[in-house]
């Protein structure tokens, strides 16, 4: 039988001929490490003297990779993904922020986003970032268990505000809220906050997703210690399970302060840990939410067989799967043409505010990051099926 994921037919549904030639374009181009640094610093470079660069950003990586700059301008890709079973989840990615006013500013986007999903069913699901609603230095603080002077406290009493206030909206709403993990250094406080919001809000089903990073080799012990406390105390838990965006940092940080690497010892070990994560919670679904986020094909496929196996439907709204936009349209739009549940992160933010984002994907898709062959290959060959 052939691979499930290499209908293209499927996967670019949605795709118009000069959509599917524009990411052959951008997949050739950022193939070549040279050309995604020497891009990178003309784009900063660009943007910094304020030429009038945001037109042919749009045109190219922004629109790929983006829903749009606003809300509204993401209904379009929205509908569009809709009518082929793949939901969107709305995500302002706008990054680095770190006063009070950008970060009550996500919170009321984040609440929009609520606002518009509560009325669009493409969007089941929203999502933030914890440094979105406060400074990563105070998150890393209270990890460290260090006493935070009386500012301190009030500006994390705002935190845990910002997050009750989006957590029980959502609730109220019943959407899906999913929270994003990042640095380890920082993830210990939000993890406990995470938590505290299941404790409030999973007591029926899992509505508050927080993050598990597999790479870290210390995850599925969590995991199992969390699911002891959620039990003694009455709550599901959600999970979105990710390998983890941040390994080169994390080795580099261990090494300069000399403590044992958070990191699994290879790619091998994260995937297994990966595995078992996904295997110990559809083990206990009952109590449980999943949401894959991952483009790797073995790991989807072995989720798909998973829910089969536990006799579940294939839309069992515990489970999800999930990729971002602009990458892996084959796993995602294969996986909804059977049925399954799946929901790609959609960005949108301004131009010069999702630079960082978008550098972000343009590095992962070199060559040497290794996703583009696969891209590519897949794009040329719905090229060549349409007789383009
Ligand atoms: C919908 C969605 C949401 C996401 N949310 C988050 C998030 O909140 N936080 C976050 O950190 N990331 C997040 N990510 C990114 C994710 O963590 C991965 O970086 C990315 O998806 C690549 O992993 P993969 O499973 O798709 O594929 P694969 O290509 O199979 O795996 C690549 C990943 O494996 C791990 N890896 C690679 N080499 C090694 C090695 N030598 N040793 C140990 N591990 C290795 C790394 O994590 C690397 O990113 C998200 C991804 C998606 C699709």
């Amino acid at each position: 039988m052939e691979n499930l994921f290499n209908n293209t037919e499927v996967a670019f549904a949605i795709k118009s001929n000069k959509e599917l030639k524009r990411a052959k374009f951008l997949f050739e181009m950022i193939a070549s490490p040279t050309m995604v640094k020497i891009g990178t610093k003309l784009t900063n470079l660009a943007l910094n003297l304020r030429l009038p660069v945001k037109g042919i950003i749009r045109k190219t990586v922004f629109d790929h990779f983006c829903g749009g700059e606003t809300e509204e301008e993401c209904l379009t890709v929205v509908n569009k993904m809709y009518a082929k079973g793949v939901s969107s989840v709305l995500d302002y990615s706008v990054e680095g922020k770190k006063d009070e006013q950008e970060f009550d500013k996500a919170v009321q986007v984040t609440l929009k986003t609520i606002e518009y999903a509560k009325q669009n069913p493409g969007i089941p699901i929203v999502v933030f970032k914890p440094t979105g609603f406060g400074r990563f230095e105070l998150y890393e603080k209270i990890g460290e268990g260090k006493p935070l002077t009386e500012a301190e406290q009030k500006e994390w009493e705002r935190v845990v505000e910002r997050y009750d206030l989006v957590c029980r909206t959502s609730y109220e709403n019943d959407i899906i809220i999913l929270i994003d993990a990042e640095h380890s250094w920082m993830q210990d406080a939000a993890d406990d906050l995470i938590e505290e919001m299941m404790s409030r809000y999973n007591k029926d089903k899992a509505i508050v997703f927080g993050t598990l990073q597999m790479y870290r080799w210390d995850r599925l012990d969590y995991l199992k210690k969390l699911h002891q406390r959620a039990k003694e105390k009455g709550f599901h838990i959600g999970m979105k399970v990710v390998r983890g965006a941040y390994m080169e940092v994390e080795a580099a940080r261990a090494k300069e302060k000399g403590y044992k690497n958070p990191i699994c010892e290879s790619k091998e070990a994260t995937d297994i840990n990966y595995n078992n994560a996904i295997a110990y919670m559809m083990e206990h679904i009952e109590e449980m939410g999943i949401f894959a986020g991952t483009h790797n094909e073995e790991s989807s496929l072995r989720l798909m067989n998973l829910v089969k196996e536990k006799g579940l439907a294939v839309n069992d709204r515990r489970v999800w799967f999930g990729q971002l936009y602009g990458m892996s349209d084959n796993i995602s739009f294969n996986l909804a043409n059977q049925g399954y549940n799946v929901a790609k992160y959609l960005p949108f933010g301004p131009v010069r505010d999702v630079m960082p984002y978008l550098i972000r994907r343009a590095e992962e898709n070199t060559s040497v990051a290794g996703q583009t062959g696969r891209e590519l290959s897949l794009i040329n060959k719905e090229i060549k099926r349409r007789g383009l």
